[in-house]
């Protein structure tokens, strides 16, 4: 069995792995409020776990290793709501460019962002492409949406508006910890915006601008079998993913 946490192996087994071939994953969450039923860390506890059963599915051939999390993101749309522990923008910045740096001295050639919360997705770009001119590094940011597809019916209104703590993330912390999410306190809310949110054009919002409970979705239709499913899907769907990702060459080959 290959040990797939970096942070298990000593300096020297590091120093000694092959690094032409093979990627150091980083789990990116946040600490912030999602809604009255599930944990302010759920965003974490999502990514940390998709990951790891990710790498467990991957073949032998495949190096890749995983970082321990950082645990808090960029949260200040959720700043109203007391438990929300968010860095600021420039903060985040330069803890995500110093764990770079130090991945890079350690002479590792690529670098991948497994992000579980949509607040720090714009920031990890700006932060992946600084790193690589200054590093050389290649890094990549695998965003959340690779797993809002889910092997199972959504409805429109969830696929459009179930952004955050809604029926696939309570799902998911359902299969992962049943016994912390409060299904007796679970709702179902979806922001009504004038316009489309998510296309060409974007606007800046507050979850207070949207909603009273900090849910965006439809927390009630969540089980634990949709989570299942969800986790399934989502950690082959991430296999997939690093497997191409730890080979993967910039330019024209
Ligand atoms: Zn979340």
């Amino acid at each position: 069995v290959i040990e797939r946490t970096l942070t298990h192996l000593t300096w020297t087994d590091i120093r000694d792995l092959e690094k032409e071939k093979g990627v150091l994953l980083l789990p990116v969450g946040a600490i912030e409020q999602h809604g009255p039923h599930l944990p302010v860390a759920t965003d974490t506890l999502l990514v940390t776990n998709i990951l790891k059963r990710a790498l467990q599915l991957l073949p032998q051939e495949v190096a890749a290793w995983r970082l321990p999390a950082l645990s808090y993101g960029k949260s200040n749309e959720h700043e109203a709501f007391p438990g929300t522990i968010s860095l600021s923008g420039e903060t985040f910045l330069a803890v995500l460019k110093d764990i770079a740096r130090s991945v890079a001295r350690a002479g590792f050639r690529r670098l991948a962002f497994v992000n579980g919360h949509g607040g720090n997705s714009a920031l990890l770009e700006v932060a992946a492409r600084d790193i690589r001119a200054e590093t050389g590094l290649m890094v990549f940011c695998v965003q959340p949406a690779f797993w809002i597809e889910p092997p199972f019916k959504l409805s429109e209104e969830e696929k459009q508006y179930g952004i955050h703590a809604g029926e696939l993330e309570t799902s998911l912390v359902l299969a992962l910890q049943p016994g912390i999410v409060k299904m007796d306190k679970a709702v179902k809310h979806y922001m009504k915006p004038p316009m489309p949110l998510f296309g060409s054009v974007s606007v800046a919002w507050l979850t207070p601008d949207w909603s009273e409970t900090g849910v965006f979705g439809d927390a009630t239709a969540a089980n634990p079998d949709k989570g299942i499913a969800l986790l399934d899907y989502a950690s082959q769907r991430l296999a997939e993913i690093i497997s191409k990702i730890s080979h993967f060459e910039v330019g024209n080959g």
